[in-house]
C-alpha cells in the first residue's frame, strides 16, 4: 500500500501536469515580465521621440502668416521641435541662424501662451 502510494507520487512528479504547469507558470511570468519591460521601453521611447508641435501661426523666419498668398508652408522637424516656415526658401535663413530662430520661437511661444 505504501509502496503503491510512493510509486504513484513519483509517477506524478515525473511526467505530471504539475511539473508542466509549474514550467508554464514560470514561462508566463517571464513572458509577462518581458511584456512589461517592452511596454515600458516603448513608452519611454515614445516619450523621447515626441515632437513638440509648432506653436506659432507665422513663419519663424519671415514672420509672415503661414499659408498666406497661396504659399505652401514648409514643415520640418528640428530636434523634436516642429518648425513651420512660410516657404522652403526660408529654410536657408533658418539654418544660417538656427540658434537665433529657435530662441525667437521660444520667446514667441511664451508670448502666445499668455
Ligand atoms: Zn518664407
Amino acid at each position: 500500500m505504501e509502496f503503491e502510494a510512493l510509486a504513484l507520487l513519483s509517477h506524478i512528479s515525473k511526467c505530471s501536469n504539475l511539473n508542466y504547469l509549474m514550467r508554464m507558470k514560470k514561462l508566463i511570468t517571464v513572458m509577462t515580465l518581458a511584456a512589461v519591460i517592452t511596454g515600458a521601453t516603448l513608452a519611454l521611447a515614445d516619450e523621447a521621440t515626441k515632437v513638440k508641435p509648432y506653436p506659432l501661426k507665422t513663419c519663424l523666419v519671415s514672420g509672415e502668416k503661414l499659408g498666406e498668398g497661396g504659399m505652401t508652408p514648409y514643415v520640418f522637424t528640428n530636434d523634436l521641435q516642429e518648425i513651420k516656415l512660410c516657404c522652403k526658401g526660408c529654410l536657408k535663413d533658418f539654418k544660417k541662424e538656427q540658434a537665433k530662430h529657435l530662441k525667437k520661437l521660444d520667446e514667441q511661444a511664451r508670448k502666445e501662451a499668455k
